[in-house]
């Protein structure tokens, strides 16, 4: 259907609004109407909480366009405060309501694009509708919970995903005291638990209650505002709650309308964006997707891929090839000085698929470590087990975190290995990078596995094995700041020399603070004829695993710090 006279949108936001744009780059002759149901078409959606926290003190900032704005540049007719009700497929028409009038009217259409977003859930929990129980997905939203959320307050956040922790934080910087309840036993649940255990630190730091591995039951109202009743049985007296537990697709619309839905409750579209109708087109957080590394279908809101999926249903529209090939699931938070990132599938992920993999941990600094201000970057390399190609990677830190996904994420897509990530020429300058960047790092460290140069142990297997020596090659200062129990302390500078030392016929366990002196201790031992392997991402990673709850938390005498105090933490803040 090329040039097709009439494009109607549904949905004025990031998915709705980038369709409505393409489309009129493309066409200067077709009519394009977008109809929003809210009062705003194309705000800034991701940053509503930081809004609320006051980082974006002026509101209007969010307002990215206006029905005006939009009319002057694309030609756009903007209807807002219409809600699409139905569509009538045999006569190629939507019903349309204008909220403001109750006014109801036919709209026909060449050509239909769906970019309805995802709905905040809120769990049918007795009290889940009290009008101080709020959720956050759009100006309205915002400002309700702004009106409401005075500085001193108690608030409490349900839910841990990125929405929860960004609030989370925002309530927090506005002056509340938070809570924050999750029902798994980690924050983000689409990460690996070790790789966001800094994170439950980074909260504690700045003062944020966290209730893990619990769930609300009710939320009561008192005298004094509510009372949030945990399955632990537990009471959060508080003046608001804020619902973050996730999202669902918005097929009201495609299902009434008899479009087909996938198996994973998105709207079922082809490469192209369209739908089982091939007059209507859906995009963004409604439809699903493939997902990059397996191929499955997903439902994976975001905004990047509402917005390349509203360009290529545009595209497509005005007959062009183009094709959506699949979404990685690149994603970044926020969490006070932390930022935590990731693309492709995780390890939890990959196991529920029964797919192989290796992966490996790497903290090196984000750049030269003489230079002020180097922070490390820890991350989580996930790739086959065969070739060698990436998988997935996540990577917690204070500085650079967004560039190392960023770069992991296109060699990805790219198809790249690990091997390749050895050769990658980045950046280097000592303000910016390493010669050796994070991801040279990573990709050195994983090619060493795949070519057989190291051999690597898990801190989970270490209970389950009985003919094994756990040998600590650090300093014997870091040995006494903690380690893990029953090792022997040889520092990797003095094994060549005390290699009679080391206990007979065992295997060895090598472990170092990252990694790098354990692999360099794992060369000597092998090429001696011992057996040996190393911890990868060393001593720090077995403090995350601590944290997460893999392993034993330690005890008090085998975790001191420098300063003989007790050591800085489980999951140790990076
Ligand atoms: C608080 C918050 C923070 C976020 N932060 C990030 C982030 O940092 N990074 C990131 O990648 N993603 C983030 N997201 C997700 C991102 O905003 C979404 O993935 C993206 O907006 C999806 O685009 P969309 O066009 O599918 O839906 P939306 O942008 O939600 O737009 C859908 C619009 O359709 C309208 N609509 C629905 N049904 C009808 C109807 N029948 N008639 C008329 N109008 C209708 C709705 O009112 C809505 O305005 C965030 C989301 C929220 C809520």
């Amino acid at each position: 259907m090329p040039n097709p006279k009439r494009i109607v949108i549904v949905g004025g936001v990031a998915g709705g609004a980038s369709a409505a744009a393409r489309a009129r780059r493309l066409s200067e002759d077709a009519e394009i109407i977008i109809f929003e149901r809210g009062a705003y078409v194309s705000f800034a959606n991701c940053g509503l909480p930081y809004h609320v926290g006051g980082v974006i003190q002026d509101r209007q900032r969010l307002l990215v366009q206006t029905p005006e704005s939009l009319r002057a540049r694309f030609a756009l007719d903007v209807r807002t405060r219409s809600e699409v009700l139905s569509i009538d497929r045999a006569n190629r028409a939507v019903l349309v309501r204008e909220l403001e009038t109750g006014k109801e009217y036919r709209q026909g259409y060449d050509a239909l694009v769906l970019s309805p977003g995802a709905e905040a859930l809120r769990p049918s929990i007795p009290g889940a509708d009290d009008p101080r129980v709020f959720v956050l997905r759009n100006m309205q939203d915002m400002d309700d919970l702004m009106k409401t959320a005075q500085a001193g307050d108690k608030a409490v956040v349900v839910g841990a995903g990125y929405i929860g922790l960004e609030l989370a934080e925002a309530l927090s910087r506005r002056g509340l005291k938070v809570t924050l309840v999750e029902k798994l036993t980690h924050v983000l649940g689409l990460a690996d638990a070790e790789m966001v255990a800094p994170l439950h630190e980074e909260l504690a730091r700045h003062g944020i209650a966290l209730r893990l591995g619990t769930s609300v039951q009710a939320v009561q109202p008192d005298a004094r505002g509510l009372n949030v009743v945990l399955e632990n049985g537990e009471r959060l007296s508080c003046k608001l709650v804020v619902l973050a537990v996730g999202v669902r697709p918005e097929t009201g619309l495609a299902k009434k309308a008899g479009l087909d839905i996938g198996p994973r409750g998105g709207i079922r579209v082809d490469a192209q964006m369209r739908t089982s109708d091939p007059n209507i087109w859906a995009v963004g957080d409604a439809v699903e997707v493939a997902d990059f590394v397996t191929g499955d279908p997903a439902v994976i809101p975001l905004a990047g891929p509402a917005n390349r999926q509203g360009r290529i249903a545009a595209e497509a529209i005005m007959g062009r090839e183009s094709r959506y090939a699949s979404t990685q699931g690149t994603a970044i938070c926020k969490v006070f000085d932390l930022a935590f990132a990731m693309t492709g599938l995780t390890e939890e992920t990959l196991r529920k698929k029964g797919k192989a993999f290796r992966k490996i941990y790497v903290h090196p600094a984000q750049h030269a470590t003489y230079y002020p201000g180097s922070h490390p970057v820890s991350l989580k390399l996930l790739f086959d087990t065969s070739e060698g190609r990436i998988l997935g990677a996540q990577a917690v830190g204070v500085y650079g975190v967004d560039k190392r996904i960023d770069v992991l994420a296109v060699a990805q897509r790219a198809g790249m290995s690990v091997f390749d990530l050895e050769e990658l020429e980045l950046c280097y300058a000592p303000p910016y990078g390493s010669a050796k960047d994070v991801v040279n790092m990573a990709g050195f460290a994983a090619a060493n596995v795949l070519r057989g140069d190291v051999e690597l142990w898990e801190p989970e297997e270490l209970p389950l094995l009985t003919d094994q020596a756990l040998i600590d090659v650090r300093t014997e200062d870091e040995f006494r700041g903690g380690h893990i129990s029953g090792a022997l302390n040889i520092p990797v500078d003095s094994l060549r020399d005390r290699l009679k030392q080391l206990p007979r016929g065992k295997e060895l366990l090598v472990y170092c603070q990252v990694g790098l002196r354990g692999y360099v201790a794992c060369r000597i031992l092998t090429q001696r004829g011992l057996r040996a392997r190393n911890l990868s991402g060393g001593f720090k990673r077995w403090q995350m695993c601590q944290g997460a709850g893999f392993v034993p938390p330690a005890s008090e005498s085998e975790m001191r710090n420098e300063e003989g105090g007790p050591a800085a933490g489980k999951g140790s803040r990076l």
